[in-house]
């Protein structure tokens, strides 16, 4: 688990418009105090190990639909689902999916926040609207087949991404698709290999929330007063938040045993207010 340290901060005094990431767009909708934390005082939650193995595979399957995009050809995949498409062949492709440093994006001008995201593939259908498409990898018995198994955020972020190309001004289906890889567990051996199971689901898209969630994002990073915890965790603490919890009263009981003085916090930023109970009571 790698701490990630500061990160460049919201100023809510400065004119420059601000970068945000989709992803910090997912966590405020999971947990509105993460969020704070992180975009404005910078402090981000510990980031686990990268996905490696995921890594590989979006890489490989990034290939494999660059051939077709290459030569205007459906991918077999498409074929067998019937789904009538090709590769988008646009110059910003490269661009677009470079998630760390461009990606596609777009100032929303009422809270000049630069909304960004970087996204894996956008296919073409022959009425000329772009198709948002994610990979995703896992290895599980039962692989996910329909919409109903995808995660809320997987279908926020394709929800995103769409918002992001339709304020491009393109054309954008409202039906995305995930390339669904489920590593087979099953086999034998691993004999130096691991075999895939691969599903297309489709999943339509509602962006109608996006705008909201982007003006009450810059709402609280505006504020002073510390939001809440969110909803997104059966209203409790994430593993995070449960983990500080206990760890922050066993060392203060500690500390109150020893009668030993806190060494005192430096306060870069304004003194802020929480309006909801402290986390170590
Ligand atoms: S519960 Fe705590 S650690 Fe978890 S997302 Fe919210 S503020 Fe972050």
């Amino acid at each position: 688990m790698a701490w990630n340290g500061k990160s460049k901060t919201f100023d809510p005094s400065s004119k420059e418009p601000f970068k945000v990431s989709r992803s910090k767009i997912d966590l405020f909708t999971e947990c509105p105090r993460c969020a704070y934390l992180d975009i404005r005082l910078g402090v981000k939650r510990p980031s686990g190990p990268s996905f490696t193995l995921n890594n590989a595979v979006d890489e490989l399957l990034k290939r494999e639909f660059d051939i077709h995009r290459a030569k205007a050809t459906v991918h077999p995949l498409l074929k067998s689902y019937g789904l009538d498409a090709v590769p988008f062949d646009d110059p910003r492709m490269e661009e677009w999916r470079d998630a760390l440093r461009r990606g596609i994006g777009y100032l929303h001008a009422p809270t000049n926040l630069f909304v960004r995201g970087g996204i894996d593939d956008v296919w073409v259908n022959p009425k000329g609207e772009l198709i948002i498409v994610d990979y995703k990898a896992t290895s599980k018995k039962e692989g996910p087949k329909s919409e109903d198994d995808l995660y809320p955020s997987y279908k926020r972020q394709m929800e995103i991404y769409q918002w992001l190309f339709r304020k491009n001004n393109f054309k954008v289906s409202p039906i995305g698709y995930f390339v669904y890889v489920n590593g087979n567990s099953d086999a034998e051996a691993f004999d130096g290999k691991l075999e895939f199971a691969t599903e297309l689901i489709p999943y339509k898209g509602d962006d109608s929330w996006i705008d909201g969630a982007i003006v009450k994002l810059k709402e609280t990073l505006m504020s002073e007063a510390i939001p809440p915890v969110g909803t997104a965790f059966g209203g409790g603490l994430c593993d995070f938040c449960t983990y500080r919890e206990a760890a922050g009263k066993v060392l203060q009981a500690i500390h109150g045993t020893k009668k030993e003085v806190p060494k005192p916090v430096k306060v870069e930023k304004k003194k802020l207010t929480s309006h909801d109970t402290p986390l170590f009571g």
